[in-house]
């Protein structure tokens, strides 16, 4: 019943985060107008609106001047509800389940934007690093609502840990980029990757945040070679590497065990 609570809750954040990737690159406001048609200018009714469902009774056009809706739409509501649902299961309902559903959401609508803009906007990156380092203080309020406070240094602990691992995280990447920039001239680690380390180190820590960064060059060496001269957006492969490593943490750290043990 929580796991489908938790899809439902994804798929409305889905849907939120879809307007996030439309109106912020573009500079508009996410609050004003409501949702319209970007083709036409109608605006859409409730019905219109729902995630998912809208767009396959649509069949994937507007009902008004019937121009194709992306796929992307669907795909990322259908991603945000599997991303809540997945993590209900791992962490039950709670303030570390929606907070760290939020930051992964984050890092799905930064890898849709830097994918279709190569550019990644601030204001989100930030969001999602503040709530990954943060989410200690989430927990607290959360256990203390729900009268089930654990001792004051666990919090605390937690709260340094996230600071201090975002910071080498961030710290390594700026001197990777740097070295990379002075090897050969070229650009290869921008701020917000900088800045997405961070949030990884926050989330998974050390030694997990090192196994999703080979995650993620793993899974980006494919598409990498096959664009040869083509910039290929990293986002979007850190993000994965993140999810991969976070949700089969158990897993991995077995491994690592096994390796160092
Ligand atoms: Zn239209």
């Amino acid at each position: 019943m929580s796991i489908l609570f938790a899809l439902f809750i994804g798929l409305a954040i889905g849907s939120f985060l879809n307007v996030l990737i439309v109106r912020i690159p573009k500079g508009e406001s996410v609050a004003f107008p409501a949702s319209h048609c970007p083709k036409c200018g109608n605006a859409l009714k409730w019905w219109h609106n729902i995630p998912l469902l809208s767009w396959v009774f649509l069949q994937g056009k507007c009902a008004y001047c019937q121009s194709p809706i992306s796929r992307i739409y669907p795909v990322v509501e259908l991603l945000t509800g599997l991303v809540f649902a997945t993590l209900a299961m791992k962490l039950g309902l709670g303030a570390e389940w929606f907070v760290t559903g939020l930051v992964f959401s984050l890092l799905l609508a930064l890898s849709v934007i830097d994918f279709e803009y190569y550019a990644v906007p601030d204001s989100l990156n930030f969001t999602a690093l503040g709530l990954a380092l943060l989410m200690p203080l989430f927990d607290f309020g959360w256990d203390w609502a729900m009268g089930d406070l654990k001792a004051f240094s666990f919090y605390q602990e937690a709260l340094l840990g996230r600071f201090k691992d975002a910071a080498i995280m961030a710290a390594a990447f700026f001197l990777l980029g740097y070295a990379v920039k002075k090897l050969v001239k070229k650009d290869a680690l921008g701020e917000a990757d900088i800045i997405i380390a961070a949030t990884m180190g926050a989330m998974l820590g050390f030694p997990l945040v090192l196994m999703a960064i080979y995650v993620a060059a793993v899974l980006a060496i494919v598409p990498a070679v096959a664009a040869r001269d083509h910039m290929v957006p990293f986002v979007p492969f850190l993000a994965m590497g993140t999810w991969i490593v976070y949700i089969f943490a158990d897993t991995f750290t077995r491994w690592m065990g096994m390796l160092y043990g």
